[in-house]
């Protein structure tokens, strides 16, 4: 019988790269935290029209890339292929208003997409989520973008672009929309398949195309930016004004439409050189049509997403995976030291040091190796004669020097040990 693997598109994160994923985590909450956004835990899946209506039917997410299921009770169901428009589901469903009606809310979960899996894309993946709802002040888009940027640096991401562009509100979109049409129309039987589908259901999409011919033929284009109201004009200029006020960099990419129904005005995208092929890490933008779009109030709103995955291959090819901190490895051998050890460990541990117990049985010499390979700071040791004695080994495994105490005595010495390793663990860093 053949063993049974993870679905294709799915991936196991193993520990090694966990403590990686771990970095990201804590990083991000320390960012977050001093900005005031709290963490939100919605669910993994909702009804399928949240989808639908929220994120719009002509998009690929909608489309063609939804994990759609009936359930037991004949429901529709999606798993979340975002998690933008649960969020502002909850917020209504909770009436989740603050002082001024503001919100800051974050989350980090999976989502899912029936895609095609490659480096970077996969069908379970992870979102970083972050959401300003309640604003329509431009420095609520600056600050959100101003978080995203300091997260980056903070896990050291260098190579870094802002591209930055207003997608104006809804009429100034179905402005651009007809201009565009116009435009693009003649050109129809030069574009790639999926443009050509895309012209009458989500033309604006054209412009982010991969296809070569079609990307020459949208150079010449008419921009969005010529066919922004004065209302949208003024927004997007007080955006630039702040961003330059607080001296993030930015490009103007006026082709950068971002693929979902709900985005008004400000839309952005922070891209990595190192990436190859998928190169946005960091997608998002201004949604104040999303909440009446989903049957609750009209609540203006912008955030962004930051997928998981290809901020952790970045920074993989930055530094290396961070490794596990071990106090202690708790070699032992011999009936009476294997039952003291297992008491040795659950002291140290309850002093807050880390322990890794062998369970072997193995010779001295293989678990000394063990010992050597699991990062540990120090080795602990209990044979016969120690168990007679009621003593343990210490051995401090960089240098190899070694000594014998009563294992009472180590309730006492919990204070030098401590500032010991952690003098060891420093010097290792430097
Ligand atoms: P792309 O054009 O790369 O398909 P997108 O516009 O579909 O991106 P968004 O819906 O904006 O992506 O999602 C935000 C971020 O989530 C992306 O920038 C990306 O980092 C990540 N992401 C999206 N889809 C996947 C996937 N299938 N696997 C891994 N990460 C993904
Ligand atoms: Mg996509």
């Amino acid at each position: 019988m053949s063993a049974i693997q993870a679905l294709r598109g799915t991936r196991d994160i193993l520990p090694q790269e966990s403590l990686l994923w771990r970095q990201v985590e804590t990083t991000a909450q320390q960012i977050l935290n001093r900005a005031a956004y709290r963490e939100i835990r919605p669910p993994m899946f909702e009804q399928t029209n949240l989808f639908e209506r929220g994120i719009g039917e002509a998009t690929d997410v909608v489309g063609k890339e939804m994990y759609t299921f009936k359930d037991r009770g004949d429901r529709s169901i999606t798993l979340r292929p975002e998690i933008t428009a649960g969020l502002v589901r909850a917020f209504i469903e909770h009436k989740l208003f603050a002082q001024g009606g503001v919100q800051r809310l974050w989350h980090i979960g999976p989502a899912f997409r029936y895609e095609r899996p490659q480096a970077g894309r996969q069908r379970q993946f992870h979102q970083l989520d972050v959401e300003l709802i309640g604003s329509v002040d431009a420095r609520a888009d600056v600050e959100v973008i101003a978080i995203a940027a300091d997260f980056l640096q903070a896990l050291g991401l260098k190579s870094l672009r802002l591209d930055l562009n207003s997608v104006g509100n809804g009429e100034d979109r179905q402005r651009y929309r007809a201009a565009l049409v116009d435009y693009l129309t003649p050109y129809q039987a030069d574009l790639d398949v999926d443009s050509q589908d895309r012209l009458s259901r989500n033309p604006l999409r054209i412009l982010d195309s991969k296809a070569k011919r079609t990307q020459e033929i949208v150079q010449a284009a008419p921009s969005i930016l010529d066919h922004l109201s004065p209302d949208s004009q003024r927004h997007f200029d007080r955006v630039q004004q702040y961003l330059t006020d607080l001296g993030i960099e930015y490009q103007i990419n006026a082709r950068l439409v971002r693929g979902l129904d709900y985005y008004t005005h400000t839309a952005f995208e922070i891209q990595s050189d190192d990436l190859g092929a998928q190169a946005t890490v960091c997608g998002g933008g201004r949604y104040d049509g999303l909440a009446a779009q989903l049957g609750g109030p009209e609540t203006p709103a912008i955030g962004w997403a930051i997928g998981l995955e290809r901020l952790t291959l970045l920074l993989q090819q930055l530094q290396n995976l961070p490794s596990p901190e071990v106090d202690f490895y708790l070699v032992s051998r011999g009936e009476g030291a294997e039952a003291q050890a297992l008491k040795l460990a659950q002291t140290l541990r309850r002093q807050n040091f880390s322990v890794e117990m062998d369970l072997s049985r193995a010779a001295f010499g293989k678990q000394f190796k063990r010992a050597d390979r699991s990062g540990a700071v120090a080795c602990l040791i209990l044979g016969d004669a120690e168990a007679d004695n009621q003593t343990v080994q210490l051995k401090w495994l960089q240098t190899g020097e070694q000594f014998e105490m009563p294992q009472a005595a180590v309730g006492e010495k919990v204070d030098t040990l401590r500032q010991k390793i952690a003098a060891i663990r420093q010097e290792k860093a430097e």
